[in-house]
């Protein structure tokens, strides 16, 4: 079996992982920053209280960077989660401005759901920036408390989030006074970033920032 691009489905050639040369070279950063205020921040502007948002690459329906994270989330090609983790790692270690963040912390699966993926697959995105930063990765204190369908809209997500909280701190200590980086693979709408956010936010003074693999335009 010949290795194929996860991006256009070409066979690799020796010495290319994930993606072929021309894919890599196409593959559309944002090149946002978290120095300057950008699209991301403007998604969470009035909604909750981050203090940086930024996204890695540009999510469009059709392209290189749909197909990636569709092998990613449901072709059980966890490693591609490294694979951005390392190119986004490298990138965010050149900006001061995140040299202070304490913990990293990936939006997390329901129990069930992780046990029927098998893995978180922000994980090792997570992992790796969180490597590139020095910051420590932290994976069990924020918690998704119920399996509610992915496409599920911003409004439902909110009124669930009205009922009972759709995430919660497990440790209402641990984040207290520090600086968290909250990572997911897309962000849409920011519902669900905005709900985790709003757990996070009920511990004191804590500082939190986020981004993404991806974020739509
Ligand atoms: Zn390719």
């Amino acid at each position: 079996m010949p290795r194929l691009c996860f991006g256009c489905n070409a066979p690799l050639y020796r010495g290319e992982e994930h993606v072929c040369t021309v894919c890599r070279n196409q593959l559309p950063l944002t090149e946002y920053t978290f120095n300057a205020e950008n699209p991301v921040d403007r998604i969470f502007y009035g909604r909750i209280n981050i203090i940086k948002a930024s996204a890695f690459l540009f999510f469009t329906e059709k392209g290189i960077v749909k197909s990636i994270i569709h092998y990613l989330k449901y072709k059980n090609q966890e490693q591609i989660g490294s694979f951005l983790g390392d190119w986004y790692g490298h990138i965010l270690k050149e900006n001061n401005f995140l040299n202070q963040i304490n913990f990293v912390v990936p939006v997390p699966l329901h129990r069930k759901k992780l046990r029927k993926r098998g893995y978180n697959q922000v994980a090792l995105f997570a992992k790796q920036i969180a490597t590139h930063i020095n910051a420590q990765y932290i994976d069990h204190v924020l918690i998704k408390t119920a399996n509610t369908r992915t496409q599920t809209k911003k409004s439902r997500i909110l009124r669930w989030q009205n009922k009972q909280a759709l995430y919660v701190l497990s440790d209402q200590d641990i984040f207290r006074n520090k600086n968290v980086l909250l990572l997911d693979d897309v962000i849409t709408t920011g519902a669900t970033m905005e709900a985790c956010a709003t757990a996070l936010s009920r511990t004191k003074g804590i500082n939190i920032y986020i981004a993404s693999m991806a974020v739509v335009p």
